[in-house]
């Protein structure tokens, strides 16, 4: 988009240097720039707002409260999906909304052979690794719950879902990347609106439009291992796409030596061990980018790699060894920021 508007630009000078002093400098002039903290989905939000219209950012902040309430919510009884989990055994109507995220969903469930999977919430909930108890369940536990963890156990048909008795769903891992979906479509309503930059927790990301000065967005990437959340590198995005981070450093207690983190391998119930410490995904969907970050995450390097081929994303895995991997798309964006870590190539 930055790119058209150098073109445009350009033209302009050729017609008319005066043109060309007026129109951007007006333009410019009259985008504002509005920031704002907010708290949605437990977390914290950042928003930063760029338009010749009124501050938007509070209108941002109740879109994403709402979906939370209205649609995602475990908790709140009046949530679409614990409504569908009180039906659990029955099949249940839900709007066409919440219908079109969980095809995307449910196909991604497939397409990763598992790796991510949203009916594995009652073993989340059971390590309660964000809780007041958290601990390393017994295996009878965890064994039983299993019986009820699978995403075949739910049926789509259309806005009809049906989940077999003692499934339930948890959109947990794709609902900040669906909170950044809606305030995309949101913004695209605003005609006032030039760019903004909207960060959920630090983990779910969206870029849209552009800065009145054409510079780029651009994103930290935190280093998982740093306790003071120090950043290891930097990501450019462009408006219309969305990153996504998940790593073994958000949340998680240590026992034994070991780090007992929120991303569960569905197969087992237990904590993901294989080497990653964070993957970071860029794609044009924010669900998507949320999704596959936990899905890479869960796969392994090699087979995340296949994964992120078929949805045309692209990605930067950090490991243990200190390594950050960078797809070919990724690149260009990534700027290394501390020299403990190093960069290679995967493609
Ligand atoms: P964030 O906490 O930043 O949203 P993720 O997007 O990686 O991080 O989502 C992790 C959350 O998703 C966990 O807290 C848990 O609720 C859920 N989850 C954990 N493992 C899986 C998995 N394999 N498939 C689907 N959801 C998962
Ligand atoms: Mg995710």
């Amino acid at each position: 988009m930055r790119n058209k508007k150098k073109v445009v630009t350009s033209l302009l000078c050729g017609v008319s240097s005066l043109v060309l002093a007026a129109v951007p400098v007006m333009a410019d002039a009259d985008i504002q720039k509005y920031t704002n903290t907010d708290f949605a989905m437990d977390t914290v939000v950042s928003e930063t707002l760029y338009t010749t219209g009124k501050d938007l950012n509070e209108t941002v902040g109740d879109k994403i409260r709402e979906i939370e309430t209205g649609l995602l919510s475990w908790t709140d009884e009046n949530s679409q999906i614990a409504k569908l989990n009180a039906a659990s055994g029955e099949t249940a109507e839900v709007s066409d909304e919440l219908a079109g995220y969980l095809q995307k969903i449910f196909q991604l469930a497939e397409d990763s052979g598992g790796a991510f999977d949203p009916t594995i919430g009652k073993i989340i909930r059971l390590w309660d690794i964000d809780g007041e108890n958290p601990h390393v369940p017994e295996q009878s536990e965890l064994d039983e719950l299993l019986k009820d963890a699978g995403y075949e156990k739910v049926s789509l048909d259309g806005d009809k879902v049906t989940l077999e008795k003692g499934a339930t769903l948890d959109l947990g891992a794709t609902g900040k990347g669906i909170g950044c979906d809606v305030v995309a479509d949101f913004l695209k309503t605003q005609t006032e609106v030039s760019g903004m930059i909207l960060n959920l927790g630090g983990s779910s990301v969206m870029a849209y439009g552009e800065k009145p000065d054409g510079s780029d967005w651009k994103v930290a990437l935190t280093d998982p291992r740093d306790t003071e959340g120090d950043y290891l590198g930097a990501i450019t995005l462009n408006g219309g796409e969305f990153l996504s981070t998940s790593g073994d450093y958000e949340k998680y207690f240590m026992e034994d030596g070991k780090r007992y983190h929120h991303i569960l391998d569905p197969k087992t119930g237990y904590p993901v061990w294989n080497g990653l410490d964070s993957v970071t995904v860029i794609c044009d969907s924010g669900l998507l980018a949320d999704g596959l970050s936990t899905a890479c995450f869960v796969l392994g390097m090699e087979d995340a790699l296949k994964l992120l081929d078929k949805y045309d994303a692209d990605a930067a895995f950090v490991d243990e060894d200190k390594n950050v991997y960078l797809t070919s798309g990724m690149k260009d964006r990534f700027e290394l920021m501390k020299n403990t870590y190093t960069v290679r190539d995967l493609q």
